[in-house]
């Protein structure tokens, strides 16, 4: 079979890595992997294979569609939908044995006629807003909300949970303050809520930065594959303690050629060689998550040493400056996201080229572009 010349390469050994070590800062809380957003672009059922044969004890998907997708594939662990649902979705949480995430009370009628229907009942977790300010119930909307799960025939709450906004960043008050309101909620309530019921808040910020939030489950997304949600590398921590990047992008050279100073490169000449150049043209573009504000901006790696991305990043291709670099020629592998030999491009590098954060690049990258599994 004929591949295109970019590839995104996924560590199976990364992902395995980075399960482990949350597990144990997890301690006895179970961790739900989430794998939203294609595994944040790492392949959803390849990563939930993954996730499940490390100890998963859980998976976060944001739609129906994807938990169906898990169930065919034959993941057996609990799958929460987090969001997308309407009373349409209702038959197929059933069929597939998905636990629907409600944010309120609308989806109540349909959940309880499915569940006389099929003559059975149907586990839900109710998410509230403690302070994300998006999804969820109010604090002072979620008593009546309880209540009225609790009252609703073939309906059992079996857990609550809450999103924290900020706590990526450990320095912001915020995390505490969700923290404090979801814990109040909870004790308020007391004796009126279900015995064992399933409290879960921490995101990977969460779980990785602020003490206090394992509860009975944590939901970590992008530390499952390798990155930190304030962007930062965990340098200072040591290799066994430190999530390992799982994804690496990768083109090739198609073209070497030099050109004279003075020559004006590529779609509106936004670059002009200041001297003698040898460039390397790569089949890589904004159509594969290259986007154009990486246009002069961007480094790549060719023969494991940083060459600068020169000109406008078109839809297929890309420009490179290799004029410092030894005999590049076409073939070479060119890394455009990760290690080659000693040299690394990470990609919280590029969400700063690029004005994002690492969640969208891998998103971008990932999900563009043809995926490999890498064993070793
Ligand atoms: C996506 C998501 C997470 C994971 O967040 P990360 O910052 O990627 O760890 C956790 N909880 C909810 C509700 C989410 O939507």
């Amino acid at each position: 079979m004929i591949e295109s010349l970019n590839r995104v390469e996924i560590s199976r050994p990364a992902l395995r890595h980075n399960m482990q070590l949350l597990r144990r800062m997890a301690r006895k809380a179970g961790v739900m992997a989430m794998v939203k957003a294609d595994g944040y672009g790492h392949g959803m059922l390849e990563c939930a294979r993954v996730f499940a044969g490390a100890g998963a004890a859980a998976f976060g998907v944001a739609e129906v569609v994807e938990g169906v997708t898990l169930r065919q594939a034959g993941i057996s662990q609990p799958v929460f939908v987090l969001a997308g649902l309407l009373p349409e979705l209702v038959p197929p949480l059933f069929d597939f044995d998905l636990t629907p995430v409600l944010v309120d009370d609308t989806l109540l009628p349909s959940l309880s006629r499915e569940a006389t229907r099929k003559g059975r009942s149907i586990d839900v977790h109710l998410k509230v807003d403690a302070g994300m300010g998006r999804q969820g119930c109010t604090l002072d909307q979620a008593p009546l909300v309880i209540r009225r799960i609790m009252d609703t025939p073939g309906v059992q709450l079996k857990g609550i949970l809450a999103h924290f906004p900020m706590a990526d960043d450990r320095d912001s008050p915020s995390t505490m303050e969700v923290l404090t309101g979801f814990t109040a909620l909870v004790e308020s309530l007391g004796d009126q809520l279900p015995d064992g019921l399933c409290l879960h808040i921490a995101n990977s910020g969460g779980l990785l930065y602020f003490a206090g939030t394992r509860f009975d489950m944590v939901r970590p997304g992008i530390s499952l594959y390798g990155c930190y949600p304030d962007g930062l590398t965990g340098r200072e921590l040591a290799v066994g303690e430190r999530l390992q990047p799982a994804m690496r992008f990768v083109s090739r050279v198609i073209q070497v050629k030099d050109v004279p100073a003075g020559s004006g490169l590529g779609y509106g000449h936004i670059y002009t060689t200041g001297r003698q150049t040898r460039l390397a043209l790569l089949p890589v573009g904004y159509e594969d998550g290259y986007l154009r504000i990486l246009s002069n901006r961007a480094e790549v790696l060719v023969h494991g040493c940083r060459a600068p991305v020169v000109g406008r990043i078109s839809m297929n291709l890309t420009m490179v400056d290799v004029t410092d670099l030894q005999e590049v020629r076409p073939g070479d592998e060119v890394v455009l996201l990760g290690r080659q030999g000693a040299e690394e491009i990470s990609c919280d590098e590029i969400a700063a080229w690029m004005g994002t954060i690492n969640y969208e690049v891998l998103c971008l990258f990932g999900n563009l572009n043809r995926r490999v599994y890498m064993d070793d």
